[in-house]
């Protein structure tokens, strides 16, 4: 009876899933496998908060597969010896998989295919990370778009598939062992590390939810840092619980949808440019910007990193990353922005920071969230824009309130104050119980000279 093995990744989830539809379609028996790949876990750049999420999207998934007569098979080691093992043990005459195009990923593919084909074993890959596959969407003169507004332009204009429906039965051979299910525990996490419920069920219940209402008004709560009005589907975007031709489908042709579905096509976009320049996941897009002499770790990436920089809106969002492994983007792009503009510091200590931290670290976004940052990527914020953090925090925290929750020394700084508490008197610093220097720390850079400082740097040191 023929066999088939499905390899899952990034793709923990049975709605729309291309690749274990065709195992199920093509043959008798299928093997759901996961390969806890010790590399990864052990990595430098991964967070608790993803290993509690894949936790508890793996359990998720093997309920789910249950309840259609099967389960998921996992095992330990390096997925080029696994998976052809697997298959050989089984049988297997096809291994499928979502082609996912980050670099790690390909590499990883490339050596999964090179061990199957000297084992005589067929693989098939289908698209699932994301909707449109990178190399799919070029200019007219056949290469990869640079810019987004035209890269969106394109993609829309391919059109999007429904997704694919569920398979009914999924049939795995008794005789196929598997480790268990890892717990938090087993992968050097604990349930306190935990952000949010991971899996398809919460993740299929946060679409619903935010479909069911908070996307009306996506367009104008988006940027306000207080507000709850983002999806919070981005750590299941990133390990595919929920899938993005899934979301995708729920939208409508009303500007707040639009203005959704362009940030998942800046999720594509930022994949098709990491697959078609590979190296930028080390070195900066633009030829412009190389060998800048940034600076490194020291007591302002320390300050940084802790929420103590003196800025408050800076300050708010980094410890909402400490505190919640997530945040807000507007807070992303504006502590982006003070590390590498007004500070001067590599914008790769930033990246691995976020990835070390948060829930939905994705090589793909966050190099392009940190590069457009930078102003060294495709498509970037200029170097000669730079973001005041005063008027970032006046205009998207007008009354304050994110910067009082995430930073409570400030919580009794009228709003007039608080996203520059160095403004007020001492006497005022008294009566609001903020006493700069002893409660929250005086900025640790001047917002002005450091603006001037990096105009100056990054006019000297760029390439013409
Ligand atoms: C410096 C920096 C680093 C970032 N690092 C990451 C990261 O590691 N992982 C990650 O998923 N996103 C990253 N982003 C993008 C964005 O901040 C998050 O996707 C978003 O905040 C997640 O919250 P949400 O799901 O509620 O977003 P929503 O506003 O509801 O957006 C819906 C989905 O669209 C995608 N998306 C939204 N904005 C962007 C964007 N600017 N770039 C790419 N995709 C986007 C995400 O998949 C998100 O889940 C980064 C942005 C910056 C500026």
């Amino acid at each position: 009876m023929p066999t088939a093995v499905c390899w899952l990744r990034r793709d923990l989830r049975l709605h729309d899933h291309r690749a274990l539809r065709a195992a199920c379609a093509e043959a008798d028996a299928v093997v759901p496998l996961f390969v806890l790949d010790p590399a990864l876990v052990r990595g430098a750049r991964v967070s608790r908060a993803r290993l509690v999420y894949l936790s508890d999207a793996l359990a998720d998934l093997d309920a789910r597969l249950r309840r259609r007569g099967g389960r998921l098979v996992v095992r330990h080691g390096d997925p080029a010896e696994v998976v052809p093992a697997l298959a050989a043990e089984v049988g297997a005459d096809t291994v499928h998989w979502h082609r996912d195009a980050t670099p790690y990923a390909a590499t990883r593919e490339a050596r999964v295919t090179a061990a199957l084909d000297r084992e005589g074993i067929a693989h098939r890959e289908h698209d699932g990370v994301v909707i449109q596959p990178p190399g799919s969407v070029l200019t007219k003169g056949g290469a990869p778009f640079k810019v987004y507004t035209p890269f969106a332009r394109a993609w829309r204009a391919q059109g999007v598939a429904p997704p694919a429906a569920e398979p009914g039965r999924v049939a795995v051979p008794d005789a196929v062992a598997s480790a268990a299910l890892p717990a938090p525990a087993d992968l050097g996490a604990s349930e306190a590390d935990r952000a949010l419920p991971g899996g398809e069920g919460p993740g299929l219940e946060r679409l619903e939810r935010f479909l069911d209402g908070p996307i009306e008004v996506y367009d104008r709560s988006r940027d306000l840092l207080a507000t709850d009005g983002t999806s919070r589907l981005s750590a299941d975007l990133h390990y595919g619980t929920v899938s993005p031709r899934q979301v995708w489908a729920g939208l409508a042709e009303a500007d707040a949808h639009r203005a959704f579905a362009d940030e998942l096509i800046f999720r594509e976009f930022y994949h098709h440019v990491l697959a078609a320049w590979p190296e930028t996941a080390a070195t900066e897009w633009s030829a412009r910007f190389r060998d800048l002499p940034w600076g490194g770790p020291g007591p302002e990436l320390d300050a940084w990193a802790a929420g103590r920089t003196g800025y408050p809106i800076v300050d708010a969002g980094m410890r909402q990353l400490a505190a919640t492994s997530w945040m807000h983007n507007r807070a992303r792009m504006i502590v982006a922005s003070f590390l590498c503009k007004d500070l001067l510091i590599d914008w790769r200590h930033g990246e691995a920071h976020f990835l070390r931290h948060l829930v939905d670290g994705d090589i793909a976004s966050n190099n392009g969230g940190w590069q457009w940052a930078a102003g060294t990527g495709t498509d970037a914020q200029p170097y000669f824009r730079i973001f005041n953090p005063v008027r970032q925090g006046e205009r998207f925290d007008p009354d304050g309130a994110y910067v009082r929750r995430w930073v409570p020394e400030l919580a009794e700084v009228p709003t007039r104050w608080v996203h520059a508490p160095w403004t007020l008197g001492p006497l005022e610093q008294q009566a609001a119980g903020c006493v700069l220097g002893r409660d929250y720390p005086e900025p640790i850079v001047d917002h002005a000279a450091a603006r001037q400082r990096a105009l100056d740097w990054f006019a000297t040191h760029a390439r013409d």
